[in-house]
């Protein structure tokens, strides 16, 4: 329930605050798949816009958005945390 297909993105345009939400999946996955904390740093440090818009964000706008069923706001606000 944590696994943002790759090449999927049917949750664009769901954030109004444009957050990348399968950008920033990818790294959180890095972190925590992956075990290369460093290397997400790294990648969550190149993103344009970064998750902290989802530590104030109740998550209603992308609470449905996922077609594969992740709760998008439950992770991305922590991976901001964890990140950034
Ligand atoms: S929790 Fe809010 S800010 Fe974060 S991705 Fe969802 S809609 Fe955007
Ligand atoms: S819809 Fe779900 S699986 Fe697809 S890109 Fe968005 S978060 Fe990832």
């Amino acid at each position: 329930m944590t696994y943002c297909r790759h090449a999927c993105n049917d949750c664009i345009g769901a954030c109004p605050y444009n957050v990348p939400i399968s950008d920033v999946l990818r790294t959180r996955m890095y972190a925590t798949d992956y075990n290369n904390l460093k290397f997400a740093k790294d990648e969550y440090a190149q993103l344009d816009i970064s998750a902290d818009a989802c530590l104030t964000c109740d998550g209603k706008p992308c609470r449905d958005a996922c077609s594969h069923g992740i709760n998008i706001a439950q992770l991305c606000g922590p991976t901001h945390v964890m990140l950034a």
